[in-house]
């Protein structure tokens, strides 16, 4: 990649430019992805990655078995497709769980939905279908009836040797039950990443206490951890660390040692205050950019020993969308999951855009679904530091380089629900 090293005097203009796209592939190509699994129980696999396929030893259902509560029957070849009332002995009776005897020709079973098909029986037809005697000798139904109805075959499902789960499958309740389905109780897995943070600003204060003047809350502390559990990692945090070389060295140093990823927020300009770039150049390698993407400017990315290392840009805005464009993809591929990058609808916009713009923009919206795409509204303050407009809105619309459109313009959109999965 070009540009990637840094320039470590403080000249803005000296850090590498990058394109977005430019800077994603790297990051991604970098990724060394999670070796450690283990095996869990189904009931702890669930959002885990699993590490290797799932093949079936069965057939689901393993018999061909009754597709409602009814009556089998073993209908004989006259009795096929006979306009006008059929009547048949009932001989057998067959809750799910148990076999029934060999049903003779033109005889009836009683059978419950799950329950096996009988040797004999070729039709199954539903209950409320039948008139049944007095005594439930007999019943009579009045429908021509044809072979087949109603049975469930072997294998309907699932087939024995089938690959039913692949690796890199991040587990969601429809996967577990499957696998229960075939008879797996434990699913082998990636361990858990490690992930360890801490949070640059002799400006921030923990919520709880009050502020001075001139200082704010540590909202990035709470977006940070929350998307990190959320995507399944174990948090190790350090909490907010003073705007020093020295406090910044020893912060990495604690979490080198045990984390897979170390993550920051803020500190990664190049302002005399932001001590978390010469901190990781001193203590491993670092490449800073600015990349050409608004809000966001500012990432780091590097390694402190064997832990990765990325720098989310300070303002609340900017480390959130730059997490969801970047830190997320590069997390889910180290945590072994195969579809690890973001998906994109296309949604249109409700607004124009007259002014090109050289970064791309992430502009925060709220859907109308009465169109088709859904139209995009946007959020009138726009700024990296208005973390409103991150509640307000249900996604992202991504506005290429220097464009301009009309209300209309059909554009890719990030869904915050989907970001936040
Ligand atoms: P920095 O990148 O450190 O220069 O920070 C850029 C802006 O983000 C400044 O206005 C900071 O006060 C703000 N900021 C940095 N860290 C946090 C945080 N943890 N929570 C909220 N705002 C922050
Ligand atoms: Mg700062």
């Amino acid at each position: 990649m070009k540009n990637q090293e840094v320039d470590c005097g403080c000249d803005q203009v000296q850090q590498p430019l990058l394109a977005m796209d430019e800077a994603l592939d790297f990051l991604l190509n970098a990724v060394v992805i999670n070796t450690n699994t283990h095996l869990v129980s189904l009931d702890n696999s669930l959002y885990q990655v699993l590490a290797q396929d799932v093949c079936s030893a069965i057939n689901v259902p393993d018999f061909d078995n009754s597709a409602m509560d009814g009556f089998a029957i073993n209908l004989k070849e006259d009795q096929v497709n006979t306009p006008g009332g059929v009547s048949f002995e009932v001989t057998d009776r067959i809750p799910a769980g148990s076999i029934g005897n060999t049903l003779s020709p033109g005889c009836a079973a009683r059978i419950f939905t799950g329950a096996p098909i009988p040797q004999g029986a070729n039709t199954v037809i539903m209950q409320e279908e039948c008139e049944a005697s007095e005594d439930g000798s007999r019943i009579e139904i009045w429908r021509p009836l044809s072979l087949d109805e109603n049975i469930r075959p072997m294998g309907n499902d699932i087939q024995t040797h089938d690959v039913i789960l692949r690796a890199g499958l991040q587990l969601k309740p429809q996967d577990v039950a499957l696998a229960a389905s075939v008879g797996v109780a434990e699913l082998e897995v990636f361990k858990k990443l490690k992930v360890g943070v801490f949070f640059t600003g002799d400006e921030l204060v923990e919520p709880g206490n009050a502020l001075n003047r001139g200082e704010i809350y540590n909202s990035n502390r709470y977006a940070l951890v929350a998307l990190l559990r959320q995507l399944n990692c174990e948090v190790i945090n350090l909490g907010n660390i003073k705007d020093s070389l020295d406090s910044t060295c020893k912060a990495l140093e604690i979490l080198a040692s045990d984390c897979d990823l170390i993550m920051t927020t803020g500190g990664v300009s190049v302002g005399e205050e932001d001590h978390v770039k010469p901190a990781v150049e001193k203590l491993g390698k670092l490449s800073l950019w600015r990349i050409k993407m608004k809000p966001g400017k500012p990432l780091a990315f590097g390694h402190v020993g064997k832990a990765a290392f990325i720098g989310l840009p300070g303002n609340p805005v900017s480390a959130m969308v730059t997490f969801f464009l970047f830190a997320r993809p590069f997390i889910k591929k180290m945590q072994g999951v195969s579809n690890h990058k973001n998906q994109t609808t296309q949604v249109q916009t409700n607004f124009d855009w007259r002014r090109p713009r050289p970064r791309r923009e992430f502009v925060r919206v709220k859907l109308d679904h009465s169109t088709i795409p859904a139209s995009a509204n946007l959020y009138p303050k726009q700024g990296s530091d208005v973390l409103s407009s991150v509640v307000w809105a249900d996604g992202l619309v991504e506005i290429p380089e220097n464009s301009t459109f009309s209300q209309g313009e059909v554009l890719n959109y990030y869904s915050l629900t989907e970001l936040t999965l």
